[in-house]
């Protein structure tokens, strides 16, 4: 089929018919093969057609010279699958975004009420969080539970019922299993290792945020063993989630345990964000009591995504009652660097944004990387950060159509201006859009034109394993 496919495409090109798009003279890197060169990019339909040192015609051509040409972002972890979260991925060069880590129950239908309307590609594990939420009658509608869900443990038949009900989220084609250790304490350590077995069974990975964090006990690295051991019964591939919140000071001692685990031969890999704060619900078990002496912060660290105010311990009271998203700044600057420099740890947002509310890196995160640690801090080579916000997260979810600048690839293509990228989103203001991407096509769609969305464009389609 591929083969016909390709036979078509050369055909075409023989007979002097032009492209539907083609992308002129622009730096075109991929990073699987390591190509960096100026070629002529050709697009027909929702594939890339041709990729040529000498010129290309096409029925639109874009002049794409000094701009870099690069395979669309991949963004595994994405909690915000609203239009509104979706035009700031666009804007940021996103043409994924994957809600893995909490991931979402009633999967089918998930894909189905997105399924013709986003802009960009969208998709979620069969999660672990939510399938615990709906079997246990949690009444909080947080992303996370805080009553029924935390307060006590799933019997026997509720584990039973959670567990067929993540199975059954895979059958519609969920991308993997999401687990959020910290967020459900108390569900017994077998149920957990039930779901690595299942997704060994599978063959899907694990997608996981572990059970505790930083140096104080039980901290990061006794929560990685805890998943690493899951991994050695199981068989599982384990993907952990934002190692720089997990491991803070500790980020390198937790680099170097996932790759000692990968140089055994297990399947373990990881991914950060480029920031020093963390942001998840005030009311979730991660801020239960003790955080002070767990995070190594206090009050006025936290800071309400809200109003951006900082809090106090009165402020801090109401608002867990209350719930909602909390920006906590834990993470030294250094180790968000370590981690964003490591070639091996994949980019991911954690984005949480709504109404323009909630944690920077929603709408910032791959133009952080490229205009600030690429360009501005020489932390790592531009190639290296296209690898790891676009080939390692395809090549973790086994999807070998994307994360390539390559003829036959899906045209999910993203066009920057490599001296003048960067984010523009902060802490008192996070919904704001990331400068210097200036096309960004989904499928083949421009989403993304001269620098500005373009309205009225829907190509985005549901990623499925
Ligand atoms: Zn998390």
């Amino acid at each position: 089929m591929r083969y016909v496919l390709l036979t078509l495409m050369a055909a075409c090109s023989l007979l002097g018919q032009p492209y539907d798009v083609v992308l002129v003279n622009g730096r075109a890197m991929d990073p699987e093969t390591n190509l960096d060169a100026v070629r002529d990019i050709a697009i027909n339909g929702n594939r890339i057609a041709a990729i040529s040192a000498s010129p290309l015609r096409g029925r639109v051509e874009i002049d794409a010279t000094g701009m870099v040409v690069a395979p669309g972002f991949i963004d595994l972890h994405q909690h915000s699958q609203t239009t509104e979260a979706y035009r700031y991925k666009a804007m940021d060069g996103v043409t994924t975004a994957l809600e893995l880590e909490v991931g979402v129950s009633a999967v089918r239908e998930w894909y189905a009420a997105r399924d013709g309307k986003a802009l960009i590609n969208f998709g979620a594990t069969s999660g672990h969080i939510p399938a615990l939420k709906a079997v246990m009658h949690e009444a909080y509608d947080g992303l996370v539970p805080r009553d029924a869900g935390v307060n006590r443990a799933p019997t026997e038949a509720e584990g039973r019922a959670i567990l067929d009900s993540v199975r059954q989220g895979l059958d519609p084609g969920a991308l993997c299993i999401g687990i959020g250790l910290i967020y459900t304490p108390k569900v017994p350590r077998e149920q957990i290792l039930e779901l690595f077995e299942l997704a060994a069974q599978r063959h899907v990975p694990v997608y996981v945020h572990v059970r505790s964090g930083g140096p104080v006990e039980p901290g990061g690295i006794a929560a990685l063993q805890e998943v690493f051991a899951d991994v050695l019964l199981s068989g599982a591939q384990l993907h952990v989630a934002h190692i720089t919140t997990t491991g803070r000071q500790e980020t390198r001692t937790l680099l170097r345990m996932i790759e000692e685990a990968r140089n055994r031969g297990f399947d373990i890999t990881t991914e950060a964000y480029p920031y020093d704060a963390a942001a998840t619900d005030i009311a979730s078990e991660a801020l239960a009591e003790g955080w002070q002496t767990r995070a190594g912060i206090d009050y006025g660290d936290l800071q309400w995504a809200a109003t951006g105010e900082r809090l106090t311990a009165d402020t801090f009271a109401r608002y867990r009652m209350q719930g909602g998203i909390v920006v906590m700044h834990m993470i030294p600057d250094e180790m968000a660097r370590l981690a964003v420099a490591d070639p091996t740890v994949m980019i991911a947002s954690d984005g949480i944004i709504e109404n323009g509310k909630g944690h920077p890196r929603a709408a910032g995160s791959y133009a952080r990387v490229l205009g600030r640690y690429v360009r501005e801090q020489q932390a790592l080579s531009l190639m290296d950060a296209l690898r790891k916000m676009s080939l390692l997260p395809a090549q973790r979810l086994a999807i070998y159509s994307k994360g390539r600048l390559q003829v036959g690839a899906d045209a999910d293509i993203t066009v920057f201006d490599p001296k003048r990228v960067i984010d523009r989103a902060t802490y008192d203001n996070p919904g704001q859009y990331s400068e210097g991407i200036l096309y960004v096509l989904v499928g083949g769609v421009f989403v993304v034109r001269d620098g500005n969305l373009v309205d009225g464009v829907a190509p985005g389609r549901g990623i499925h394993r």
